[in-house]
């Protein structure tokens, strides 16, 4: 849509994207593993290179004083519509408009706008929405640094939270969202699956309980897809607002950049926008180009990753040294039953980031980090390599031995997310590994 003509109405720079974009061919509608190749990419306004360019400038020039004066306008709200077009490098450039437009693709999301590091994305979102005397209502556990950030550093604005269990009941989550809507809550937020328990929200049940409670101004639901998404799981089907990424991970997905996203509606993504444009968390362009790579095989990774950590896990369930294996693909009936429900209705695949829990410790699982050959003993996940750490002993060290437990985080837990190596490569690998054990 954004062509010369609208530029000048708008008195910026144009996009370098596509005038018409392609999204059908004869009535179909184009899968998002095809569009990764073009989409919101014009070749001839770049002298026809087929890739784009790495736009490595801070400024951009108007075409007139007059629509630099426009552009103005619309940033300051003198004129409707908002800005539109480029003028600055903290509020965007062309590879991170044309990421943003590929990752809302994926959950065909209205649009995106892509930051400086998963964090740096939440961080945004949440200035963005909070202020003091709010609530923020989220599932729990979530990723250590969201809860440090939530906690004790919006705390200290006055910002008040109030969590539920992640595997919560609609029951369990009507009654802590009934005690928040005492006050003024500002954001609902969710993560799934948790980290390390892998247990899941149940999303729907969320959004039904925050309808049947709020009668007037909904807060919205916001929540953060790392592990799964967009490929397993894509949770504004199921009634969020707001989908947070870490692009760190499976997104970026060769363990070479750091990167955050956010997704949902224009309304909900102009409010984070103006918090964006204000402290400048977006990512650069060389990180945006990178992950316009990532995404060109965003499926193929995800599907090959997926493939090999069931292979793995088949292979791991039933090994004499393990004790259990936390892995979405085997939930079934019985104490599992309530979350087998929720994998049914909200995921597509049961990802390749799984917890390992061995027989015996710390000395048990430390032996097995140490025979590793091909899996490396790091943390993150979502790369093409496949990677292992202990939880109890890094990530999660400083958390008080209580909520460890409570969480599962026990000394013989192993986190492993694996990658797109051969499968029976890695089955070696661990075979190997636990005869060290
Ligand atoms: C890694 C991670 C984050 C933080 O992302 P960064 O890119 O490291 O800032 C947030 N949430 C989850 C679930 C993560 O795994």
């Amino acid at each position: 849509m954004t062509d010369e003509t609208e530029a000048d109405l708008t008195g910026a720079t144009p996009r370098r994207r596509a005038k018409a974009p392609v999204e059908k061919v004869g009535g179909r509608k184009l899968r998002p593993a095809t569009m990764m190749m073009g989409h919101g990419y014009d070749p001839m306004l770049s002298e026809g290179s087929l890739k784009p360019p790495i736009f490595l400038t801070s400024t951009f020039v108007f075409p007139n004083a007059a629509a630099g004066k426009r552009h103005f306008e619309g940033v300051t709200g003198k004129r409707p519509g908002g800005a539109d077009g480029l003028v600055y490098s903290r509020f965007n450039g062309p590879n991170q408009e044309i990421l943003e437009d590929r990752l809302a693709v994926w959950e065909e999301a209205e649009d995106a706008l892509a930051f400086s590091s998963g964090m740096s994305a939440i961080a945004t979102l949440f200035l963005s929405m909070v202020k003091p005397g709010d609530t923020i209502v989220h599932s729990g556990p979530l990723y250590a640094a969201t809860e440090t950030l939530i906690a004790r550093i919006l705390g200290r604005f006055g910002v008040h939270w109030l969590d539920f269990p992640a595997g919560a009941t609609r029951e369990e989550i009507d009654a802590v969202l009934a005690k928040a809507a005492t006050g003024n809550v500002a954001l609902i937020y969710l993560e799934s699956p948790a980290n390390p328990t892998n247990a899941l929200v149940d999303v729907e049940a969320v959004a039904a309980s925050r309808d049947a409670i709020f009668k007037g101004a909904k807060p919205p639901i916001a929540i953060d897809n790392t592990f799964l998404g967009p490929i397993w799981a894509q949770p504004l089907k199921q009634g969020a607002d707001i989908v947070v990424y870490s692009l760190t991970k499976y997104a970026g997905g060769h363990s070479d950049l750091v990167a955050g996203g956010v997704l949902g509606s224009k309304e909900h993504i102009n409010t984070i926008r103006l918090m964006r444009n204000t402290i400048g968390t977006i990512c650069d362009p060389n990180t945006a180009w990178m992950l316009l790579r990532s995404l060109e095989t965003l499926e193929l990774r995800m599907s090959r990753a997926g493939e090999n950590a069931a292979k793995v896990c088949a292979f791991l369930k039933d090994h004499p040294k393990v004790e259990r294996v936390g892995y979405l693909g085997f939930l079934e009936g019985g104490d599992d039953a309530r979350q087998a429900d929720i994998y049914r209705r909200h995921c597509i695949g049961a990802g390749s980031t799984f917890s390992l829990y061995l027989k015996g410790g710390e000395p048990e699982a430390f032996a097995f980090l140490d025979a590793l050959k091909i899996a490396k003993l790091a943390v993150s996940l979502g790369g093409t390599e496949t990677l292992a750490s202990h939880p109890a002993g890094m990530t999660h060290l400083s958390v008080p031995e209580a909520r460890k437990k409570a969480l599962g985080i026990t000394d013989n837990l192993v986190r492993i997310s694996i990658g797109v190596e051969d499968a029976d490569d890695l089955i070696a690998d661990f075979e190997e590994a636990l005869k060290a054990v």
